[in-house]
């Protein structure tokens, strides 16, 4: 298959936006500074993108899990399996897997700090120490994420996810005990259990948290797992399409959605998932990337983060950042490749979180029909070829684009 066009998909995270008051109703892709963007819808076809359905809240996990071709209704239980994944467990089909905190609780597990004072240094060694154990033939896996977080990942026969959190989700509140929601859970709700009371037991005798409390820091005596989900014995997107695929991104959730996916991780320095990331290092590693890879993949955090946070301004600015980097990718490309410019959901500064919106798309490369949309934006896009599709259409419309698809019928 040498010498088919690649695919690259860029997923511009919670770029969608609404119009903004202080941009007098535009909204910050209307604002911002973006010669590149508004040459890729020029030169291409566009439309508007629901990423699970019309009118559905997607979270950044469940849309690309669509994006990526499947199915979020059937597979996605929690979070769990996909930050598990993202921190680099090696997850399996049927393991359960749950994010964590490191947590402060007194002798009568009250929780005094949910987070361990932000603990930062000495959870590699607090994990070290509870990984491994096994509780009622189920085998534990734990690792530590950033700061105060760690994922666990229960493995063996008979798990399910339908258990209550064992983490209260507030302080001055007693250690929840953890419940089965379904009668096929009771087995793996009283390994969680039994983990938690292990943990306290063991974590309350460490020395990282001997030498805490010696410098009056709360210590991360205890571990509180919550948004249980099983991983899904899903087929690879490779092994669907018959296609090499990889992923850059900063973002562990994301890592592991693509992991899980079965597409290869390419970590990039200074890809931090933050507003600081190095853009312009991610862009290198794309060109790169498409030397070896059909299908390149990458989610771009930084928009998302201003919508959480209502900053319009920043948000434009993000955009422009965005700009360069998809000319640094344009200019420098060796291979030739059909692109897909998106996003995973809106997330509009007005709201601060995700909303239903459709997310403007541009597809660029040999053989789009190119239509009339000049701009990049939520409303010129509205107006272009594609119309409004789904997230599940993309892989579809862009493997066909470049030669991959079979016929359906004669
Ligand atoms: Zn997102
Ligand atoms: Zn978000």
């Amino acid at each position: 298959m040498g010498d088919l066009e690649k695919i690259l998909i860029v997923i511009c995270d919670g770029l969608g936006d609404r119009p903004v008051d202080e941009f007098k109703g535009k909204t910050p892709l209307q604002m911002a500074k973006k010669p590149t963007l508004n040459r890729i819808a020029r030169e291409g076809i566009c439309g508007m993108m629901y990423p699970i359905d019309v009118g559905i809240r997607a979270g950044s996990d469940t849309s690309h899990l669509a994006i990526l071709g499947y199915d979020p209704y059937k597979l996605y239980t929690g979070r769990g399996p996909f930050e598990a994944a993202g921190v680099g467990l090696e997850v399996k089909g049927g393991d359960v897997a749950f994010r964590c905190n490191f947590s402060t609780v007194d002798e009568n597990f009250v929780v005094v700090d949910r987070r361990a004072g932000r603990i930062k240094d000495g959870t590699a060694a607090l994990a070290k120490a509870l990984d491994g154990m096994e509780i009622e033939g189920i085998k534990v896996l734990f690792k530590e994420s950033i700061e105060h977080r760690a994922v666990l990942v229960l493995r063996g026969n008979g798990l399910s996810p339908y258990i209550t959190d064992a983490d209260p989700h507030a302080e001055n509140q007693k250690v929840h005990e953890v419940k089965p929601l379904k009668a096929e859970a009771e087995l793996t709700a009283r390994v969680v259990n039994q983990f938690v009371k292990e943990s306290y037991r063991i974590l309350s005798e460490h020395p990282v948290n001997r030498e805490r409390e010696s410098k009056g820091l709360p210590p991360a005596n205890i571990v509180l797992p919550r948004g249980a989900g099983i991983v899904p014995h899903i087929p690879k997107v490779g092994e669907l399409h018959r296609i090499k695929g990889a992923a850059i991104t900063g973002i562990a959730l994301v890592k592991g959605v693509c992991r899980v996916a079965g597409l290869d991780i390419i970590e990039v320095k200074g890809a931090t998932g933050g507003l600081d990331t190095d853009m312009m290092a991610k862009a290198e590693a794309v060109v790169k990337a498409l030397e070896t890879y059909d299908l390149v993949f990458v989610n771009i955090k930084a928009p998302d983060i201003c919508g959480h946070d209502g900053n319009a301004g920043e948000k434009v600015k993000v955009i422009a950042r965005i700009d360069k980097a998809m000319e640094y990718v344009l200019k420098n490309a060796n291979q030739n490749f059909v692109l897909a410019l998106t996003a995973d959901h809106t997330t509009p500064v007005s709201v601060k979180d995700h909303t239903g919106d459709a997310v403007p798309l541009a597809i660029h490369g040999r053989g789009v029909r190119k239509d009339s949309v000049r701009t990049f934006d939520e409303i010129a896009c509205a107006k272009g070829g594609m119309g409004h599709i789904l997230g599940k259409n993309l892989l579809p419309f862009l493997l066909q684009l470049t030669a991959r698809s079979e016929k359906f019928g004669s």
